[in-house]
């Protein structure tokens, strides 16, 4: 049960004064449903803006504060067009302040004609036009202030503003309990629990803030590791089977490949593994392509082998029809009984899969988190398989598995190379194989960095491309705030496509329902159309030999890690690949070296740890939205720098309090349960 003193924390976040219906929408769109979530909703940057005497001393870009007089409200010409109020400086400079959506009312009232008013905001240019799009704030007293006020700017949806002035981030912990500072041997912030320290994050007290920051990181990390932690000690305790293959269903496969060394080398330490009785926790790392597969066909076939059953669980209903189909083609000279269990599956069809579960008819079974269901039952399930995802972190779905009387042997499979600090952070010790060598014959993929000036080419060189009867993926930009963006722009995309292509062209976005995704990626597999749009739904799973052509746009909003994945749809079969890295205009010097990375290499573990490196430079910004760690609060760069830490005072605890129940251990649960870490106190008795 979670702590009583939690509870403030986890109610809805129209519990706080101030937040009504109105603010809710918003703020779940971000995934802030609880107060919890907007507690730990942490500032992304802090700006710090320089007061300026005329627009001519501003640069473009840049964070200013200028006394300006309106002269002229114009409102849009179309229904959805921004409005804009032209301003003048003291000598003449004209600079509009433009604004989008029912923001115009705002303007309205805060820039009456001819009254000079301070405006902050950042300096851009429209056209030939300077503009400040939604400044942050307009007074008509001495603005002079502002230039020296360093604010915190927060990750916002539509409907929310920065809360510079009071509003729904300012009341978070007000009505929350301070929490139990003991969990930790280090006092971050001395006599001042996470309430303390999320405050002191949004405050502009700079020699606090990044140790406000790391506090509150560590403890996300601690509670993280203390779980895996708690859950592979649990697992040690528990009984398994000691499952002996003997080959049998083995040498009937009739693999159309020899297996490379490392892959062979993998399926010896699994079968190893799985001769215990102590349950096995074994990671399988592979690069997209390394043919993972291939190794947990094997190690089910060992299950089966020793008279038990496998399953396998994948984090998406297209990725469990698209391994259900390539195990059961490839299982069907042994005479092993493949079954597919998702949760779209009813009535008949479900009863009967159900039933060759219970039974023990159906040997092995693929499908998504269907297959944990308390309704579904097993006669002797003895090897879990997860096809793991790398967002989700693998201690819950280690939990998933608990369900036997006995343990079933557990391989994860991940197909992110994640640099080794994150491996520690996901998977905490469980035993590694690694597939480091790619099958032969595969062709480096061609990458290039293509302005997004040169779309009209790009647009040409697909025509010509699926002219020779190949394939071609067409990725969306990823718009960093919000889904609906990002909707919008694939939208707009695929309609563009459309008039050029015509019928040939699908598009598959995260918010089809899951038979029409089903139906358009089925079309594109089976080559009637011949090209995908797609938002980033498509970096999971697809396996298409035919497309041989990947176009990203905006390749920088994505982590290189993201584009490492995408890029790995193409390059699966014998012909030359190509992946085109179309690039805004405007980009950085970290964001050319990164494109530059992604040209030179196609090595995920060297990408994954130069990503981490490129972007540890001071960059603030949350992981959350990069999905690339289990982790809301902690950044790469603290979790580079403290995950260690954690780890090693997790370990500490374990070995003096396992249980959990000195002052220092309650504390811990108290983590546990703050940062939804609780399937490790459910290891405990009494949890
Ligand atoms: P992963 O899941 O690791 O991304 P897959 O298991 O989907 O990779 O394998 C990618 C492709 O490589 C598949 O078409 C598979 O048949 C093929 N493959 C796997 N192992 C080998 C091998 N040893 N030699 C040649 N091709 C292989
Ligand atoms: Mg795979």
């Amino acid at each position: 049960m979670r702590p009583d003193i939690l509870n403030p924390l986890f109610a809805e976040v129209e519990t706080l004064d101030g937040v009504g219906p109105k603010l809710k929408k918003p703020l779940e769109k971000l995934g802030l449903a609880r107060v919890k979530d907007v507690a730990y909703h942490l500032p992304d940057r802090f700006v710090t803006r320089r007061s300026i005497a005329n627009l001519d001393e501003g640069a473009e870009g840049e964070q200013i504060v200028v006394a300006l007089t309106p002269i002229e409200h114009r409102s849009p010409r179309s229904g959805r067009g921004p409005y804009r109020v032209l301003a003048q400086d003291e000598i003449g400079n004209i600079c509009a302040l433009t604004y989008f959506g029912r923001a115009s009312y705002t303007a309205k009232k805060q820039l009456p004609v001819g009254e000079k008013r301070w405006v902050a905001g950042r300096l851009d240019r429209y056209g030939d036009m300077l503009q400040i799009v939604h400044p942050d704030h307009v007074m008509s007293e001495s603005g002079e202030g502002l230039g020296h006020l360093v604010e915190p700017v927060y990750g916002l949806s539509e409907g929310l503003t920065q809360p510079g002035s009071p509003g729904w981030q300012r009341r978070r912990w007000r009505s929350c309990p301070n929490c139990p500072n003991g969990s930790s041997r280090r006092s971050w912030i001395a006599n001042n629990g996470p309430a303390g320290a999320t405050r002191c994050t949004s405050r502009t007290n700079i020699r606090m803030r990044p140790r406000a920051r790391d506090r509150l990181a560590y403890d996300e990390l601690l509670a993280n590791s203390l779980a895996l932690m708690l859950v592979r000690s649990e697992n040690r305790r528990r009984q398994g089977q000691a499952l002996k293959g003997d080959g049998r269903l083995r040498d009937r496969l009739q693999l159309p490949f020899p297996l490379t060394g490392a892959q062979s080398r993998s399926i010896a330490e699994i079968e190893g593994d799985m001769a215990q009785e102590s349950p096995m926790l074994r990671l399988l790392q592979g690069d997209v392509g390394a043919g993972k597969t291939v190794v947990a066909l094997e190690a089910m076939l060992v299950a089966n082998e020793a008279g038990a059953q496998a399953a396998l669980l994948a984090p998406t209903e297209i990725l469990a029809r698209q391994h259900f189909e390539t195990l059961r083609k490839m299982a069907s000279p042994t005479g092993v009984q493949v079954a597919l269990l998702t949760g779209r599956d009813k009535g008949r069809a479900r009863e009967s899969i159900l039933m060759g579960l219970l039974d023990g008819s159906i040997d092995i079974v693929v499908g998504t988190h269907a297959i944990f269901q308390d309704t579904v039952s097993y006669r002797n399930l003895a090897l879990v398989v997860i096809d793991e995802q790398h967002r989700f972190g693998v201690g819950q779905r280690l939990m998933l598995t608990q369900k036997g009387r006995r343990a079933p042997h557990v391989l994860a499979m991940t197909a992110t190379p994640i640099p080794r600090t994150l491996t520690l952070a996901q998977y905490g010790e469980m035993d590694v194989s690694k597939l480091d060598e790619m099958p032969p014959g595969r062709q480096p993929i061609d990458t290039r960095v293509v302005a997004l000036e040169r779309l009209a080419e790009v647009v040409d060189g697909v025509a010509r491309h699926i002219e020779t009867g190949q394939q071609a993926y067409w990725v969306c930009p990823m718009v960093r705030e919000s889904e609906t963006d990002d909707l919008a722009a694939a939208e707009q995309r695929y309609e563009t496509l459309k008039l050029r292509f015509g019928g040939d062209v699908v598009l598959v976005h995260g918010q089809l329902r899951p038979e029409e995704k089903d139906a358009a990626m089925e079309r594109f597999a089976s080559g009637q159309a011949k090209v995908l749009v797609a938002t980033t739904v498509i970096e999971v799973g697809v396996d298409v030999p035919n497309a041989t052509l990947m176009v990203i746009e905006a390749a920088e909003r994505f982590g290189l890690a993201q584009l490492h994945q995408l890029r790995g749809r193409v390059g699966r079969g014998s012909e030359k690949s190509t992946c085109l890295l179309l690039r805004g205009d405007a980009l950085s010097e970290t964001g050319k070296r990164r494109l530059a990375l992604m040209r030179e290499t196609q090595d995920g573990f060297r990408i994954a740890e130069e990503d981490l490196e490129l972007r540890g430079g001071g960059e603030l910004l949350g992981t959350r939205q990069s999905g690339d760690t289990p982790f809301n609060v902690a950044t790469l760069e603290q979790i580079q720098k403290l995950l260690p830490l954690a780890h090693d005072d997790a370990r500490l605890l374990m070995e003096r309090d396992g249980g959990l129940t000195g002052e220092r251990g309650e504390a811990a649960r108290v983590l546990l349960y703050l940062f939804e870490r609780d399937f490790g106190v459910k290891t405990l008795r009494g949890g």
